[in-house]
């Protein structure tokens, strides 16, 4: 969570390839991963997937990868999201041509896509992101942008909002921990708009961002009741008992019902929780990441919960 006050240095380490290198060189890292990552393949996602889908909750299955430099890699990805929304668009749940809610979804984030590319990088993750966009259409797959730093929120929320006009249910996150967020839910609270709303997941400077993890909560809170009160699809992602609880009240004061929002949580969190909503005949969403490339994705979940980290650091110490 927010209070953890190694948050800062997990944070850092999330982005140094020398910690990269002994953590995922530990061979105790990997039955900690394997609680949070979904396999390597897609053969392997597809399994989860399916049992998944069984329980009665749907999923957005996020391919990992972020930060690509290189034009090879944003095409790799591209080519990987464009075979695994195939392989969606061939399960039963796939509903093309369907204009309510889509069981399957892929989010993608658009650093994976070329973003911060050199040269015309809002260009390559653009058109790499609307070629996803036409495949999961023909396919029956809804597609969410994940939010990455806040140095490339203005960026996402353009590309989302030029892709919108060809693909209006294109999903986009906000983070309640940036001080902005408040005036981007009015913006997105409209008519058809899919809206995840998060707590946020990066390091982020105190100029731009909400620090206290109480004044995140309270952020979470009114940006909840802007999204639940607007006429578009909100998609409650946290694992939060308050915020859970938020919601039903929130949902009485207006004419939605169980079938206009959403809950979501991350795959290997909460799970029990995830079953009694479903049970309970709400929606709820399961975040699949899988790949190779799951080191920064781990730390950001080690990062939010102490008690992993005291897991993951007594099983390597106790080597
Ligand atoms: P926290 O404040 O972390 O936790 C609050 C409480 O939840 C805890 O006190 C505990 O009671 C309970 N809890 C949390 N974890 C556990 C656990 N492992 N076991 C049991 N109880 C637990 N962030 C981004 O920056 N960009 C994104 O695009 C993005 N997409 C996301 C998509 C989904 C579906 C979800 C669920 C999260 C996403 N996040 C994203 C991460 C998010 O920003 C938070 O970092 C993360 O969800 C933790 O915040 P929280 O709301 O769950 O509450």
């Amino acid at each position: 969570s927010l209070a953890n006050p190694l948050r800062p240095a997990i944070l850092a380490a999330s982005r140094s390839s020398r910690v990269q290198r002994a953590v995922t060189g530990a061979p105790v890292t990997r039955k900690l991963v394997d609680r949070f990552i979904a396999g390597d393949d897609r053969d392997s996602v597809l399994r989860t997937v399916r049992d998944l889908l069984d329980s009665g909750r749907s999923v957005s299955i996020d391919f990992l990868g972020e930060d690509t430099r290189d034009e090879e890699g944003a095409r790799a990805t591209v080519d990987e999201y464009l075979q695994l929304v195939a392989d969606l668009g061939a399960l039963p749940e796939a509903a093309p041509g369907g204009s309510g809610v889509r069981r399957l979804e892929v989010s993608m984030k658009l650093s994976a896509l070329g973003q911060a590319l050199p040269d015309g990088g809002n260009t390559v993750a653009t058109n790499s992101a609307r070629t996803i966009c036409a495949a999961a259409e023909v396919a029956g797959v809804w597609v969410t942008v994940d939010a990455e730093d806040h140095t490339t929120t203005d960026s996402t929320l353009a590309i989302v909002r030029e892709l919108r006009r060809d693909y209006p249910w294109l999903g986009t996150v906000l983070q309640s921990y940036l001080r902005r967020t408040e005036q981007d839910c009015r913006e997105l609270a409209g008519h058809g708009s899919r809206v995840r709303l998060c707590k946020g997941a990066y390091q982020e400077p105190e100029s731009v961002a909400f620090k206290d993890r109480a004044a995140v909560d309270a952020s979470y809170l009114r940006c909840l009741e802007i999204l639940i009160d607007g006429s578009g699809y909100p998609m409650v992602a946290s694992h939060d008992p308050s915020v859970i609880a938020a919601v039903g009240p929130l949902v009485a004061k207006t004419r939605r019902t169980f079938g206009d929002y959403e809950h979501q949580m991350l795959f290997g969190i909460r799970d029990l929780e995830q079953r009694r909503l479903a049970d309970e005949g709400k929606q709820v969403r399961v975040y699949v990441p899988y790949g190779t490339q799951w080191y920064a994705y781990f730390m950001r979940r080690l990062a939010e919960r102490p008690s992993n980290l005291r897991f993951f650091l007594r099983s390597v110490v106790s080597r």
